[in-house]
């Protein structure tokens, strides 16, 4: 008599096929029941929720491969997680098989070469700390335990771009895991058109378990933080904004706009200058001669300092939710809508970035990468976070109604990273996110993933 075969992962998995993935893994597979599943599945916004019928915890490439095998064989949906940073919690999925790679974080660094050999679940503490120990660094994101993987598939916004471009203008080579599970290589003289769309296209084309980096010589920045008093906050905005266009390469700056213990819209302006103190001081001088009377905290100091001054503090859940678009024009009008937005009590914490880009990002070939806002010079972001995982509705609406405000204000285009796509992201958002480029990315997207196998991205639809 034949039984029916045994059911895992909330019914969705075969267990002998399981056992089978169990005994080829180095990593490990974490099922609803085992006593780290909620840990595991857990991503940075504490508002997603989802339940993966299977986890894969990947210690190498060949558990990659074997993971995507298994879903593949069950039709499974499949989630891919690098740092768990996405907003929108595309690294997790409910019912299918999370692929997390965070086991994966060795980084080798090639001190003669100036380059770094990362695997696919590094954060930026991973490659930072390496590379500062050979005194080298290459342009990455402003908070340490963001992944390198989405953030450099996505194009790569940090301290160090306008002098050396986004974190993908830096990419040498990666080594991916396609959805019919082969290894591929993309570099500028392997699978070109692939290398091309690796850099701006997301995680449409299958699974990088490898990125190779272009380092730079970098020791300490002359950085930090510079706070205005309330009654100083529209003046600082208009500041940043007219200082910007003159500002040096060496020098990038964030604006943001935060609200104080008497609830009050205060304007922060981080800067970071790369080059030694006197020549710093200088280039800040118009945003210091306003009078950063609450904290003045710019000096030199190691770049991994500045690397981790924005990280969130231990153990603390929130949810959050953003919103973001690049910049047509900041006009005074512009700032005061900002102003009378950040009065609106609706929101726990609200926040506005401005962050500033142009330079190298400017100087890039418009076709060299996928990434297509070569020529926005700020980007704006509004966002709100609260305490615990709970939906927090009066937060989101605050959060719609100031990017709804600062429509006008706005270009169409929006940088896929900063994506929300809780439903009201349409497909029409992901046209404005790849810009001119979605086309060609397509086209790519059918040649390497035509049953749109890697779906829970800012997705690029295969052709036909
Ligand atoms: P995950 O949530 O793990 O992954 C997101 C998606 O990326 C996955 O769904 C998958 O499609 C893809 N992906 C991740 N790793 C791989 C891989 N190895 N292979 C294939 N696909 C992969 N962006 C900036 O540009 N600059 C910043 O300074 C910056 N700071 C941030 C700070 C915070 C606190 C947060 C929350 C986000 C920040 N971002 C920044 C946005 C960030 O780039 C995106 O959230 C990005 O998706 C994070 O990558 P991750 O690997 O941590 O994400």
């Amino acid at each position: 008599m034949s039984r029916a075969p045994q059911r895992v992962g909330g019914e969705a998995f075969d267990r002998r096929a399981v056992d089978v993935l169990r005994t080829g893994l180095r990593g490990r597979v974490v099922l609803p029941d085992d006593s780290d599943y909620h840990r595991v599945r857990q991503v940075w916004n504490a508002m997603v929720d989802r339940r993966p019928a299977l986890i894969v915890r990947c210690a190498g490439t060949s558990d990659v491969i074997r993971g995507v095998a298994l879903a593949r064989d069950h039709g499974a949906l499949v989630s891919v997680r690098g740092g768990g940073h996405n907003v929108a919690g595309n690294a997790v999925c409910d019912g299918g098989v999370m692929i997390d790679l965070s086991p994966m974080n060795a980084v080798h660094v090639n001190p003669a070469g100036r380059t770094a050999l990362a695997q696919g679940g590094c954060t930026w503490l991973d490659l930072d700390t390496e590379a500062q120990a050979f005194g080298l660094a290459t342009t990455g994101g402003v908070v340490s335990s963001t992944g390198i993987g989405g953030l450099t598939l996505g194009g790569g916004i940090g301290y160090l771009m306008r002098k050396h471009g986004l974190t993908c203008d830096n990419l040498l080579s990666v080594e991916m895991v396609t959805a019919d599970g082969s290894l591929v290589r993309a570099s500028a003289t392997e699978n070109t058109e692939l290398f091309w769309g690796v850099r701006g296209g997301g995680g449409n084309f299958g699974i990088v378990t490898n990125f190779e980096y272009r380092l730079h010589p970098l020791d300490a920045v002359y950085a930090g933080n510079l706070i205005y008093p309330a009654s100083k906050t529209r003046r600082a905005m208009q500041v940043y904004r007219d200082f910007l266009p003159d500002a040096p390469e060496e020098l990038t700056c964030g604006l943001v706009i935060f609200r104080n213990t008497g609830k009050r819209a205060e304007a922060r302006i981080i800067v970071c200058y790369l080059g030694p103190e006197d020549e710093g001081r200088k280039a800040i001088e118009p945003l210091r001669a306003l009078g950063p009377d609450v904290l003045d905290d710019v000096m030199m100091s190691s770049y991994s300092r500045l690397q981790t001054m924005l990280d969130d503090p231990p153990e603390t859940r929130r949810g959050h939710y953003h919103k973001s678009n690049f910049v047509r024009e900041m006009t005074d009008s512009a700032i005061d809508s900002l102003l009378a937005r950040m009065a609106d009590p609706e929101a726990t914490a609200p926040v506005i970035s401005i962050e500033h880009l142009g330079g190298a990002v400017a100087r890039a070939g418009e076709d060299e990468t996928a990434f297509p806002h070569r020529k926005a010079i700020m980007n704006f972001s509004t966002e709100s976070s609260w305490e615990g995982s709970r939906r927090s509705d009066a937060d989101i609406a605050w959060v719609r109604g100031t990017w709804q405000a600062m429509q006008p204000y706005l270009s169409d285009g929006v940088y896929a990273n900063y994506m929300t796509e809780d439903g009201d992201e349409g497909q029409q958002r992901v046209k404005a996110a790849y810009g001119p480029k979605y086309d060609r990315l397509a086209a790519l997207k059918t040649r390497y993933d035509p049953a749109n196998f890697f779906r829970l991205n800012q997705n690029i639809k295969p052709l036909g």
